[in-house]
This record gives C-alpha cells, structure tokens and sequence, in this order.
C-alpha cells in the first residue's frame, strides 16, 4: 500500500500515520517524491483495507498496490524465494523436488502403497486429492475428509509431507488443518475468492496455470495469494490448450524461465496433466528439470487401468523408479546438483 501525502502535509501527520501504519504491524519507509512525502506500508492488502487511510490527517491518496508492480515481481525482491514445505523440504533451494502419488486418494490400501513406492524411489512430497474438479458431476468427486485422513496416516507411514487441491474456499480450513501444502488447480486460478483464501493461511501454495491463462494472468494470480499476507508459492507449469489433439494439453516449456526472470518465485511442471499420456511423462519431465524447473509432479498408481480418475497417465510405481533415476541424472548435468 502507499499512501501519498499532501504537499502542505506537516511533519506530526506524518509521523502520526506512520505510527498508526506500525501498531497495525506494517513494515513503513517514508521517502519524498516530488516534494511530496510518500509513505509505504506494502506487503498485505488487508492492510489497505483495515482502515480509511484516505481520511487520515494530510493524506491525499492512497494505493492498495506496492512500488515497482507485483510483490511476486523480480524488481521487488532479486533473490530467489524458497518455499518451506516441511522442516526437510524446501522447494526452490537447488534441489530437485519430485511429488508424487495417485491424482485421487481412492482407498487406504491404494494410497499407502502408493506412497510406500513413491517414497522409496525419492519422492520427496505426496500427492493424492480428496477433493476432485471433475468436468461431469456424475464422475468421482474425491473422498473428502476421509481422504484427507487417509493421508495423514500416509505421511506417517512414509515421514513425507502431503499436497491436496482445494476447490472451494469453504473447504481452505479444513484441508489446511490435514495437508501441508494446498494445490489451486488450473481450473481454479481466476478464482479470485479462493486465491484470497489461501493467502490467509500458512500453509505454501502450488498455483497452477489456468489452462487459457498467459503467463501474466498467472503471476497477477500468485499475486493475489501474496497480497493476501502468504507468500509461499511455487508457479507450475501444467500446460495450456492449444489446436493440436496429440497430447491433452500443450507443455508450454517456455514458460519456466519465463516465469523465473519475471518472478522470484519457484516453478515446477506436471507432464502427467500436461500429456495426459504415460508415454509421454517420462521425456517431458526430463525436459522440464533440464529447463530449469526446480521441481515436477508425477501421478503415480499401481493399477492405472481401473483407477478412477486420470488412470492413462499414471506411471507403475516402476517406471516411476525408473524415471526418477534419469531425472537425478539430468538435474546434475544441468548443475552439479
Ligand atoms: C491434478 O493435479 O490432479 C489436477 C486436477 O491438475 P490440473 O488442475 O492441472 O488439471
Ligand atoms: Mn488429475
């Protein structure tokens, strides 16, 4: 937020907002601009809406935004952000972080070997929704609460921290009270509510690419998370649609160091969305580390043929095994990691 004093603004009215600003707990520098005293409380929006600034003492005007543009913008912060997810997990750091698991939890049984499997090839975060956008409402819609139950018991089994979609700002809460990160699929990133509501809670984001979305409409989303008072977020890449039918989506590659020099925000890519194909996620993600993601997101399920949802792209726990060796190795051609 910046608030732009008034030319005939006297020393007391400032320093009287600036004390105000503080005692709301906002980190305030006060610089002159042509001659006009500006004083800047950035970082939460909430903050711009905790009070009428504008009717303070000698102000004139006053902006929910932030100098130089986006809070998740490079020129606001050079270096690069790294996302704690759990005390042994960080995302952005220099390693590679791979997720992994089932797109749904389906049953107890399915999950905990599932996690069992993705664990001991090196995954380093479980994946597995109890909450499923699903383009018909007569189709599997997530277990719910008792999903997110099966996945606590799965971090336990497996020490390994868990993500899990939400839909719908009501449920923000509840899954944040199970998971230790929150995904916004690509269907949800122009949900303005729901990318408000995540930003009020601790827990980091993955924010994946609306699938008609431009890159900037994407960072305009990570900023309304950020803006929010959370500012854990990692971008994902999960393909866009385009005119060609081979694969579900297009991978737009492009995208990763895209975001990287625009953002100071970590980016990983999921080819199993991206493709929708399982011959297609193995070459795809090895592109995505060589590309500089700092991460991807692999569906993974041990009878892909009766899953219910997205069973075409899944790997066999094996070709996961078999793939996270050549991501390693690709990681460390890239950069000695
Ligand atoms: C998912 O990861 O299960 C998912 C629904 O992905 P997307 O939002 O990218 O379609
Ligand atoms: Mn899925």
């Amino acid at each position: 937020m910046i608030i732009i004093m008034q030319s005939d603004a006297t020393p007391k009215e400032v320093a009287d907002l600036v004390e105000r600003l503080r005692a709301s707990g906002a980190d305030v520098s006060v610089s002159t601009e042509d001659g006009r005293t500006v004083v800047d409380g950035s970082v939460d929006v909430r903050l711009y809406e905790e009070a009428p600034w504008d009717s303070f003492p000698g102000v004139e005007r006053v902006s929910p935004s932030v100098r130089g543009g986006r809070q998740v913008g490079r020129e606001f912060k050079s270096e690069n952000t790294v996302v704690p997810v759990r005390a042994n997990v960080s995302i952005g750091d220099g390693s590679l972080v791979v997720v992994a698991g089932p797109c749904a939890v389906e049953s107890r049984d399915l999950m905990m070997e599932t996690a069992r499997a993705v664990a001991e090839s090196g995954a380093r975060i479980l994946r597995g929704d109890s909450f499923k956008p699903r383009t018909s409402p007569y189709t599997f819609q997530g277990l719910g609460k008792a999903g997110l139950e099966i996945m606590a018991e799965a971090r336990e089994i497996t020490g390994l921290p868990f993500v899990a979609e939400v839909l719908d700002p009501r449920h923000v809460g509840v899954i944040a009270s199970y998971a230790d990160m929150l995904r916004v699929g690509t269907r949800n990133m122009s949900n303005y509510a729901l990318l408000r509501e995540v930003g009020l809670h601790d827990k980091p984001v993955l924010l994946k690419r609306g699938r008609d979305s431009t890159v900037e409409e994407w960072i305009d989303a990570a900023e309304y998370i950020y803006s929010a008072g959370n500012p854990h977020i990692v971008l994902v890449e999960r393909g866009v649609r385009g005119f060609d039918t081979s694969a579900r989506n297009t991978l737009d590659l492009t995208a990763v160091p895209v975001a990287k020099s625009l953002t100071h925000l970590p980016v990983m890519v999921d080819p199993s969305h991206a493709s929708g194909r399982r011959d297609l996620v193995a070459p795809l993600a090895r592109a995505a580390v060589a590309v500089g993601a700092d991460g991807v997101l692999i569906d993974v399920h041990p009878s892909p043929d009766t899953a219910l949802v997205d069973g075409a792209q899944a790997l066999l726990p094996a070709e996961f095994a078999d793939l996270m060796t050549t991501l390693e190795a690709v990681a460390h051609a890239i950069s000695g990691r």
